[in-house]
This record gives structure tokens, sequence and C-alpha cells, in this order.
């Protein structure tokens, strides 16, 4: 605290001062500013404060401001001789310097501003910063200083450590002794009122290796105070950094503070000056000062710089609940936590992750809907299955009836003939057992027949031989000899007989075939009353490799209406016809690996060609 005598006395001159300077008003002050720093080089807040003041005064100063700092380090060397002798040198340094407005920094440097201020004769205003409001009798400050306080006090450092250490007994006091600390020597007369109910731990002004070893000692219930260390108990001059690492390497409790440059260096926290803030404040009030000419008429007030900062690691290290922290409460380095610290990565991730699910759950959906769809086409495909078999069974069954006609139409024709033959007078034995034999060859061929029948819808043409063309079609016309004769049925055989007209395939079907054609022909002409009922086969070589057999009749010919129907199963024309054979020729003829087509004959009549891969091609 400036003595009041002293600074009365420097009241009075100033009085006189200002009086006789008033003219000097009417100028515009000097564009320059001295900045009157307490702190020695080591105090980083103060430097922080200064530089925040630089850089806000030279947005808002135009033209540019001259800006001079002297660091006075006032904490560390106070002698009187040594600091009568600093004032000279500082009076002499700026002695043709013009100043417009001095700053001084912390209260020994406005004490120390206001002496050099009567020295230079001129009134220079003056704006303080850093000073607690406890610290300086404002009401007695000579004129023209202004100013903005910090409202700095210990009942501040008992708040906070009461919420570090809800159930605390004990309070450390760490640093240098408070009286001979400008910024905190106030403090010194609230610690009995602020400490009520809790027993002090005075750690001040000892040496730093014993202070170390009793911070390492501390009871649970208890919390530590660090103001600063300039000059321990030994006369060691260190910055109040240094003291603060010191003691932290063996503190067993959280430490308060109230300097935001000791937040990260191992202090828990507290309420403190922000350096950013008192900078611009200040500068805020040097422009104003150099607008209006003078401080006189600006009232000093209270800093908005005071606010309560911490230290999220340490926070967690002492295991303090963040709500018991006063209300808005500055953290810092709080560690991110997963999210935060990965943020892109985990949306990423979660995007990644809910595409990913959303196209499992897509291809689930689709695997059902497949699934579905496939047990769906199975059952379709059973159930044509299912229908293809009735289908199936139901032509099969009515080929077989249709095929076995025959040979059962020969053996009641043989039968009836053999009958003849035996009851006679005198029974013809010879013609008799030549009926009865051809009667058991006709039960084989039906049997044959029905074997064929399934076989040929089994595609199976098994077994195979080499069959001669012209023979199987001899073979054929001898078993329907009745038909051919009963109905005036010419046959003209036209068989190639030079050269080998032999095929490769199962001759029961192919005589089939030859049996559907010849007798389709017969049907077809027994209509026909005007013309010759010429039924004409002929076989021949075809080229290449292959051998035509065409069965041709004088009938009435195809109904070219009917002509693409023809091979369709139970296309028929006939009042009991089945319209199977000509379905049946055909599946036998490709079953041969043959084409077997129809055509109108000229004039009329209907014309069949077979034709078959000769045995030379089909066996290789
Ligand atoms: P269906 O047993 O009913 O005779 P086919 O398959 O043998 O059946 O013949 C089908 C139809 O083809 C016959 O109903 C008939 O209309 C016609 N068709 C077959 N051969 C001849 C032919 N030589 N002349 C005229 N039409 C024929």
């Amino acid at each position: 605290m400036l003595q009041q005598s002293s600074l009365h006395r420097v009241f009075v001159i100033c009085l006189v001062a200002g009086l006789s300077l008033t003219g000097a008003h009417a100028d515009r002050l000097p564009h320059a500013v001295l900045i009157v720093d307490q702190s020695g080089p080591g105090v980083t807040i103060f430097n922080q404060i200064a530089q925040a003041f630089r850089s806000n005064l030279n947005v808002q100063a135009d033209p540019a401001l001259t800006i001079y700092h002297e660091k006075l380090d006032l904490n560390v060397f106070a002698d009187p001789g040594y600091l009568r002798l600093l004032e000279n040198f500082v009076h002499e340094k700026y002695r043709d310097r013009a100043i417009g407005v001095m700053v001084a920094l912390g209260a020994k440097g406005l004490q120390w501003a206001i002496s050099l201020r009567e020295r230079r004769g001129a009134e220079i205003p003056i704006v303080f910063a850093a000073i607690s409001n406890q610290a300086v009798q404002f009401s007695e400050l000579p004129s023209n200083i202004t100013g903005r306080t910090t409202e700095q006090s210990f009942e501040d450092y008992v708040k906070v450590a009461r919420a570090l250490v809800p159930q605390m007994k004990q309070l450390a006091l760490v640093g240098d002794p408070l009286e001979g600390q400008g910024f905190r020597r106030h403090m010194k007369r609230e610690i009995p009122s602020a400490t009520r109910g809790l027993e002090l731990n005075d750690i001040t002004g000892l040496p730093v290796r014993t202070v170390k070893e009793r911070v390492a000692n501390l009871p649970a219930d208890s919390a530590i105070v660090y103001t600063a260390i300039y000059v321990d108990g030994d006369g060691k001059v260190i910055t109040p950094k240094e003291g603060l690492e010191i003691i932290t390497q063996t503190a067993n409790r959280p430490i308060v503070v109230d300097v935001e440059s000791y937040i990260g260096l191992g202090a828990t926290g507290g309420i403190m000056m922000r350096p950013e803030i008192v900078g611009r404040e200040t500068a805020d009030l040097v422009t104003r000062v150099f607008d209006e000419d003078s401080a006189a008429h600006i009232p000093v007030s209270v800093s908005n710089a005071m606010q309560p900062v911490f230290s999220w690691p340490e926070l967690r290290r002492w295991g303090v609940d963040e709500r018991r922290l006063p209300p808005g409460s500055d953290i810092r380095f709080r560690s991110p936590d997963m999210w935060e610290r990965y943020r892109w990565q985990v949306a990423l991730f979660m995007a990644a992750f809910l595409l990913q699910s959303f196209l499992i759950l897509a291809f689930l959906y689709e695997d059902r809907r497949r699934r579905v769809a496939e047990a769906e086409s199975l059952q379709l495909r059973s159930e044509l299955l299912h229908l293809d078999r009735v289908a199936t069974a139901g032509e099969m069954s009515a080929s077989i009836a249709h095929e076995i006609r025959q040979p059962l139409a020969a053996i009641v024709a043989f039968g009836t003939a053999g009958l003849r033959w035996l009851t006679r007078s005198e029974p013809d034995l010879p013609e008799a057992r030549k009926a009865l034999r051809t009667i058991v060859d006709e039960g084989h061929r039906a049997g044959q027949v029905i074997e064929n029948v399934r076989a040929m819808f089994r595609r199976n043409v098994e077994p195979r031989t080499a069959i001669d063309v012209r023979v199987l079609i001899r073979k054929t016309l001898a078993l329907i000899p009745g038909d051919i004769k009963k109905n005036n049925i010419v046959v003209a055989l036209e068989l190639d007989e030079a050269g080998p007209l032999q095929i490769y395939g199962n001759e029961v079907q192919l005589r089939q075939v030859m049996v559907n054609l010849i007798t389709n022909a017969i049907d077809a002409m027994k209509t026909v009353a005007d013309r010759p009922r010429v039924l004409r086969i002929r076989a021949q070589p075809a080229n290449p490799g292959a051998i035509l057999i065409v069965v041709e009749d004088s009938g009435p010919g195809i109904d070219p209406t009917n002509m693409g129907k023809l091979f369709d199963s139970f296309f028929s024309t006939k009042p009991n016809g089945m319209g199977l054979g000509l379905s049946i020729c055909k599946s036998i003829v490709e079953a041969h690996d043959g084409r077997l087509t129809a055509a109108s004959a000229g004039q009329y009549g209907a014309i069949f060609r077979i034709v078959l891969p000769s045995i030379e091609r089909a066996v290789t």
C-alpha cells in the first residue's frame, strides 16, 4: 500500500501541478505510452498483460502509438538506495521523450509511476491495472489517475479450496510472505476471517527445499494455496513459476492459485486474473484517456478479468466433482473423451456401421424374398410336374391303346382264321399252326409296343441294330395285308435295290412309324372312289449320308389349314381318331436323328417323307 502521508503529499503536488498545467491539456497528448511494470523479466503474467495491451492498443490507435516498457523488478529489488538510482535512471532515460500516458502495472508500479510523474513535473495521465482493490486507497490517489481494480481476496482461495476438498480442515499457505507481495499484500489482513474454522499451515518465506518437504506430507483434509515465490527463505531468487514447479513435484494435496500462467504447471485452479482481459481493458482506458486528453474524469472501476479457471487433469487427479466449482469455471486441458477425440473417425465408423447394417438388412430382406420366391417357384414346378405327369400318363396310355390296336386286330384276325382252319371237316393243321404262330408273334409285338412306347417317352431308342430299310418296309406291309386287300389298295414299292439302304436304329419303333404312315394312308384313301387307290412307298439314298423313305397316297391330301397341326398330339380329323400316331412317329424319327415331314402330293394325295442318317453316319 502506498504510504498515506506520501500519497497526500503527491496529491497536493499534483493538484498544484495540475492547475499550473491545465493549459497543456488543451494540446493533444503526445502519442507515446510508457508502461511502468513492477514485475521482473520472469513474471509471465505481466508480460502477457503488456502483450495484450500492446496488441489491443495498436488496433485502436490512430496514428500508431509509441509504447515504451520498463520492467522494474520491484518484488525482488526493493533497496531504497537502488530505487532512487532506478528512478533517476528512468527519469534520465525518458527526459527528452514526450510521454502521453503512463500505464502502471501492479501496486508498486503505480507508486513508482506517480513518483516518476512528479519528477518530470508534468501531469501525465496514469492508467493502472493489475492492482487489487484492497491494495490501494483509491480515494486518496492524486488526480488524473484512473484504472481498473481486480477483486483479489484471500476469501477466494478458501472458497476454491473448499470446492476442491469439501471436508477441508487445514489450509497450507505457500509463497513469499504476503506483506512483501504488492499484489497480495492486503490479504494478510483478510486471513483471520477468511480461515475461520480452519487450521492455517503457514509455509511462507521458507527455503524451497523445506517447502518441498512440508507440502509432501500434508493431511488428507487439506489444500495448498500457492501465491508466488520470488525470493525464498535462503535468499534464493527464483521466478514464481519455478517456485510452483518445485512444490508440485512433491505436493500431496491440490494447489489453489490465482495466476493464470500457473495453470498447466500442476496447479489445480482458482479465481484468477486473466491477463488478456486486463490488457484489453487497459488499452480501452488508455484510448479513452487519449480521446479526453485526461484521466481525471474517468472513474476507477472494477475489472472483469477475475475468473475461475481450473486444470482438468488435476481435477481428475484429486477426484474433484466439477459441479462443486464456481459457476462459469473455465476448465482447461480437458482431455477429450473418445467421442471428442475421434469424433470424425467415430462418425465415419458409425456411418459405415449403419450403412453396413442397412446393407445386411437389405441383403437379409432380399434373401428372404429370394427364399420365398424359390419356395413359390418350387411349389409351382412341382405342380407343373404333377400336371405333366398326369398329361404324360394320359398320353402314354392313349398311345399304348392306339399302338396296341394293330397287333390286337391281327391277333383277332389270325385267331378267327385259325379257328376256321380247325373247325373244317378236315382241319388244316398247318394253316392253323401258322395262324397261331402269327398270333403269338403279334402278342409279342403288342408287348414290345407297350415297352417301346414307354421307352419312346423316355427318349430311349435302345436297343439299336442295323436295319435294312427295304426289309423294314416289306415286313411292315406283311403285317397289314388285310387292310390293304380289303380296301383295294394298290401298293407301289419303289425300293432302290442298287446300293445298301441301311440305317441304325430300333426296329420295333421304326416299324411302328411305317405302320402308322401306311395305316393313315389307307384310312385317307378309303373315301376315294374316282381314282385308283395307290400306296406308293419309296426308299432311296439321299445326300449326304442319309436315307429317304417316302409314303405317298392318292387320298384327299392334307387340308392346308391342318398342315401346321398334323404332328400335334391329339390332333385328328377322324371320328374315332386319337391324334397320336403322327406325333409318336415324329418323336421316334427325331430320336433317331431323322426328320419327318408331310406335304400334299401334287393333284391329290398326301406325301410323308422320312429322312434318317445312313448307318455309316449314324455310328460315326
Ligand atoms: P389319327 O390317329 O387320328 O389318325 P394321326 O396322328 O395319325 O392321328 O393323324 C392325324 C391327322 O392327320 C389325321 O386325323 C388326318 O387328319 C391327318 N392325316 C394323317 N395322314 C394323312 C394322309 N395320308 N392323308 C390325309 N390326311 C392325313
